[in-house]
């Protein structure tokens, strides 16, 4: 077992989960004693274990002197201070690969389920309307068609590859042109949106890519375009897509994140051709499990060498 209290938990991230971060490091809980960021304890802490929707602020950071790690469980650093820590030579982990397949497979799990309406065709069975109207709305294709992905990483490229069982064109725009990728690159994002027949968001949250799908994507998308959003709420505007599906304008969208999450507005849940699940890209729990082991292994990795297994930057 590491020094006790060397290790800071910010947040509750199940029992499990958390009883093993106690066994193994003898992590203390800050939401246990809110007063430890203040007390001479704080000295000692060199790691904080955090999770992506908990994040780390700048006050915590400031509090902790000894810092030198931050160890994050999920994908993603848009909730922690990543330009302090930077300065104060604190390196942050996450918990990347893991859950690749998981968010993509989510991904294609809403792109059906928005195109080929499953949603509503479930509640028509579960109401009795099979059995007495017997007629379903046709749904559309997607087999065959276009697919833009915005954000070729690791989940981007994950849900390209899936693409291929769909025999779907792929396309992709980037923060940068992608040399050794097979797949064509659109120039922007506008472009790439009026092309697709599906966008797929899959770049990273934060202030660079705020409201990056506004109203003018949606127009380029078109009134039978589809998006589907599995990265961040914060890229997607929502006034403008709530305005674009109302005024008919986009085909439909499938999101498991949302601004302003948890929760999302009545305007956009009572309509049909959207279908929003809780941010459970990575919630299975297999790559749960994998992603709580990564975090143990860089913390172990930390203390054993100095460096994160997975450092977010060099
Ligand atoms: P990643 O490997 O770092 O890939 C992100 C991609 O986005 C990179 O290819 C990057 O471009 C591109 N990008 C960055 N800034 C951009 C910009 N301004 N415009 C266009 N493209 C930009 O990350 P990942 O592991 O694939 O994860 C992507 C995001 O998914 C995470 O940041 C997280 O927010 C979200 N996520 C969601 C869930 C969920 O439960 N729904 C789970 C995990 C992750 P270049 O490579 O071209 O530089």
């Amino acid at each position: 077992m590491e020094t006790e209290s060397a290790v800071l938990q910010l947040t509750s991230m199940g029992q499990a989960f958390d009883d093993a971060l106690r066994q193994r490091f003898g992590a203390i809980r800050l939401w246990e004693d809110k007063t430890l960021l203040t007390s001479e304890r704080a000295a000692a802490v060199a790691a904080i274990v955090t999770s992506v929707r908990y994040g780390c602020d700048q006050r915590t950071i400031q509090a902790l002197p000894g810092l030198r790690a931050i160890c994050s469980w999920g994908a993603g650093v848009d909730t922690i201070a990543v330009d302090l820590a930077k300065s104060r030579g604190i390196q942050i982990s996450n918990t990347p690969d893991v859950l690749d397949d998981c968010v993509a497979d989510l991904a294609w799990g809403l792109m059906l389920a928005v195109a080929r309406d499953i949603v509503s065709a479930n509640q028509y069975v579960r109401n009795g309307e099979w059995r007495e109207l017997g007629k379903f709305p046709l749904s559309t294709r997607i087999s065959g068609k276009r697919l833009g992905i915005l954000g070729l990483g690791r989940i981007g490229a994950a849900v390209a590859k899936r693409a291929i069982g769909f025999s779907m064109e792929v396309r992709y725009f980037s923060r940068s042109h992608h040399q050794d990728s097979l797949l064509a690159f659109e120039p922007s994002l506008l472009d790439l949106a009026k092309w697709s027949d599906f966008l797929v968001v899959a770049c990273p949250g934060g202030p660079a890519t705020k409201h990056l799908v506004s109203s003018a994507v949606f127009e380029a998308l078109g009134p039978n375009g589809i998006l589907i959003n599995v990265a961040r709420g914060s890229v997607v505007d929502l006034a403008a897509l709530i305005n674009a599906l109302e005024q008919n304008k986009l085909g439909g969208a499938g999101l498991d994140v949302i601004e302003g999450e948890p929760g999302a507005p009545s305007r956009l849940l009572e309509r049909r051709n959207v279908v929003v699940t809780p941010h459970v890209g990575s919630a299975t729990r297999e790559t749960r499990l994998a992603m709580e082991r990564l975090v143990i292994d860089n913390l172990s990795s930390f203390f054993r060498t100095g460096r994160v297994l997975n450092p977010v930057f060099q």
